[in-house]
């Protein structure tokens, strides 16, 4: 695959995999964080697909505009409501959860929103560090503190969240030192929701290699800099180079596995990690 290759895929109906599942329905409210762009769009896309009623949250309002228009395009069974909001200010989490408690019943929260920053560590800003754990660890933590009491008071009881962990969640690369403690942590986050959620409020991580979206495209330039090589090495070499699988998945097969996650197909899914990898962790070559 060559760098010029990688680029964001476009949402078909096709592409969505639906499953029939008796709490799937639009009285059901799905929490969806990182909405306006790459997994976290697909993944809104995908739960409105299956009946769901989606509150998409992101801090780029232009992204969470086209999210909500390729909805109405695509003509979902569930809806999309969207909700501006900066996942490092306490007040505007608490906002988001508001908003879906009054759209639907909150059985579900997938904490996907991230960013990227690439650097040794020894220069490594340390404020960019501190804003990587509040996104891809803080705030998914106060959001789940928010939304399991909505959950147990549910008609059923039950609900789940699922958390964007990564590879680097599993293993590292250098110079991303903020992602992988991040991406270790949520982990950490899922298995003790699921420790304290008695069966009732699951919880998984979803860790996959790399996906074609826009925080891997705008990484690929850095990427090159900081180790001194091509863009195409970048690509072939760093990203899918320990990988058995040659290309990216795409952002909704990562929608896909969310769908799963929450649905009773997923039952006994609870605390652990859906690694898609491509082989990259388990696998190495002579
Ligand atoms: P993306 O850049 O396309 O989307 C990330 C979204 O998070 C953006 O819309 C951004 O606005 C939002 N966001 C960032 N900071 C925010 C903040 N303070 N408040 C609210 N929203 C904020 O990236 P993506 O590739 O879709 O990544 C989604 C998640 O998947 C991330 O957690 C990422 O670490 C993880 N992940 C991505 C890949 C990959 O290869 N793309 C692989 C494994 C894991």
């Amino acid at each position: 695959m060559k760098s010029s290759d990688v680029r964001v895929p476009k949402i078909e109906m096709d592409d969505i995999e639906t499953v029939n599942d008796n709490s799937f329905t639009e009285e059901n409210c799905a929490i969806v964080t990182g909405a306006a762009s790459g997994i976290g769009r697909a993944t809104a896309i995908a739960l409105a697909a299956n009946g769901l009623t989606v509150v998409g949250t992101d801090v780029d309002t232009n992204g969470l505009r086209e999210m909500k228009q390729k909805a109405t395009e695509l003509d979902l069974d569930g809806s999309v409501e969207t909700v501006q909001a900066d996942l490092t200010v306490d007040d505007e989490l608490r906002e988001i959860v508001k908003t879906a408690n009054s759209s639907g019943q909150i059985k579900y929260l997938a904490n996907i929103a991230g960013l990227q920053h690439i650097d040794p560590i020894d220069e490594f800003p340390p404020e960019k560090f501190d804003l990587m754990y509040q996104v891809m660890v803080r705030a998914p933590f106060y959001l789940s503190q928010l939304v399991i009491p909505h959950i147990a008071e549910s008609d059923t009881g039950k609900g789940c969240i699922g958390n964007m962990s990564s590879v680097h969640g599993h293993y590292v690369t250098s110079d991303k030192v903020g992602y992988n403690t991040s991406k270790f942590a949520i982990r950490g986050l899922t298995q003790s929701i699921a420790a304290e959620g008695n069966g009732d409020i699951r919880s998984f991580s979803i860790s996959t290699g790399y996906v074609s979206t826009p925080l891997v495209v705008d990484q690929i330039p850095d990427t090159a800099k900081s180790r001194d090589i091509t863009e195409q090495e970048v690509v072939e070499d760093v990203m899918l180079g320990q990988s058995r699988n040659t290309d990216m998945m795409d952002p909704i097969d990562v929608g896909n596995l969310f769908v799963i996650g929450f649905s009773d197909l997923a039952s006994h899914l609870n605390g652990g990690d859906l690694l898609f990898d491509g082989g990259m962790t388990s696998t190495y070559q002579l």
